[in-house]
């Protein structure tokens, strides 16, 4: 353990480090500032898996986000499965969080209250700023909130770089849905009756929304199989003609018209950006799989996130080599700190420094849980270079000189933010 004084001194220098946070699911402001929000809130998004995993059901959780019913029969619900998750590292972030905006010391039956009705008082524009800019530091988060209309430049969006096409509805009619259900189609001018039209649609959206301010474009890392245009014809007529009602999620029609996605994304000079492990059945999320196009795609920037958890030391081998990937730390915090430090001491070990992105908060509705997430990557960063400092691989100087790449400079080439 690197002594408690070099890390704090580390974290308050890392402080003044202004911050790019590489992924967030963010939507605007106003879809903030329109909800009803209360403690309950910050349990609204990760969190919420740990407490299914603690067998709170999935009614008595929905029970706990309907505000119009008391919040004290809410908290009665809540409280036992509280105290099952809140050592985990994503409640720690909740934690945070309510202590610096909201004062609270816990979140406990003493506090939820209070907590709850400073949230509310709180809730009104400009608290992305406040949160975001004022006590994160931040100067803009990379948003996937599926559209484009996000607020920047406190928020630049990235896209999704495809949809599903397992059924011919999403195919004729290929739309980006967001968070609230609002269906935008890829090209309302082009009607989908061939597989060319579909690409092109697919293409039409891709240089729309690089025109209205996105710099990436996001796909997961499912088990591709090589493009085959013959075999993509095949899916398309039969999901035409009705021959087929539907197509498995990972089939030769989206196989192919990803690849000519991830072309277009390196003709449009985008970033490609990859989820990588740890959702759902995450078999079907294995970094590894990207194999066969990052060795397809030389000159596309791909961003792979999350280190694909728990795929650790297979992500940070693509990070090894191959000189089109980045490693981005989005959402590793607060899955666990223990992984995140042991990851990023291993980074610096393998993988050139300017390969390296620091920090993306991955939050969509409870954006003080960034901060509380940030305040975890900071102490994380602290200590595993603090650990060098000690050791004498590197002066205090150099250590933050890499803090900054990962946090600021990293993320501004990758995605040639105009900063
Ligand atoms: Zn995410």
């Amino acid at each position: 353990m690197p002594a408690a004084n070099l890390v704090q001194r580390l974290i308050a220098a890392l402080e003044q480090i202004e911050i790019i946070d590489a992924h967030e699911h963010l939507s605007p402001e106003r879809v903030r500032t329109s909800a009803k929000v209360d403690v309950f809130t910050l349990f609204s998004h990760y969190t919420r898996r740990d407490l299914m995993v603690a067998r709170m059901s999935e009614s008595d959780y929905e029970v706990t986000r309907n505000t119009d019913l008391p919040l004290d029969y809410r908290w009665k619900l809540f409280a036992p499965y509280w105290e099952h998750i809140r050592w985990g590292s994503y409640a720690r972030a909740a934690l945070i969080a309510a202590k610096k905006f909201y004062g609270a010391d816990d979140i406990s039956e003493r506090t939820y209250a209070d907590i709850s009705q400073k949230m509310a008082k709180a809730n009104t524009p400009g608290i992305y700023q406040r949160v975001l800019k004022d006590a994160c530091n931040i100067r803009t988060a990379l948003t996937q909130a599926a559209r484009t209309d996000v607020g920047q430049p406190l928020l630049t969006p990235v896209m999704p770089l495809v949809t599903e096409m397992e059924v011919w509805d999403q195919v004729c009619r290929p739309a980006v849905m967001d968070w609230q259900g609002n269906l935008r189609p890829m090209d309302p001018a082009i009607a989908v009756s061939s597989l060319d039209d579909l690409v092109a649609a697919n293409r039409s959206y891709i240089k729309q929304v690089k025109s209205e301010g996105a710099v990436g474009l996001k796909m997961v890392s499912n088990p591709y199989r090589s493009p085959s245009r013959q075999a993509a014809l095949e899916c398309f007529e039969d999901l035409r003609k009705g021959t087929a009602s539907s197509l498995p999620a990972v089939n030769p029609l989206r196989d192919y018209v990803v690849d000519e996605m991830i072309k277009c994304s390196e003709e449009e000079n985008l970033v490609v950006c990859v989820h990588t492990g740890y959702w759902g059945d995450f078999r079907t999320l294995d970094p590894l799989h990207m194999i066969p196009i990052l060795e397809r795609h030389p000159s596309v920037r791909f961003d792979m996130y999350h280190l694909g958890y728990p795929w650790v030391r297979e992500s940070i081998m693509l990070g090894k080599g191959f000189a089109n990937v980045w490693l981005n730390f989005c959402w590793t915090h607060i899955i666990s700190q223990r992984f995140a430090t042991d990851a990023l001491d291993e980074v610096i070990d393998l993988v050139p420094t300017n390969k390296v992105i620091g920090f993306g908060g991955d939050y969509a509705l409870a954006v003080e849980k960034v901060y509380g997430h940030l305040v975890m990557a900071r102490e994380d960063i602290a200590s595993v270079l603090a650990g060098r400092i000690e050791r004498g691989q590197m002066t205090e100087d150099q250590a933050l000189t890499l803090a900054r790449r990962w946090l600021w400079d990293n993320p501004r080439e990758l995605y040639q933010l105009g900063l």
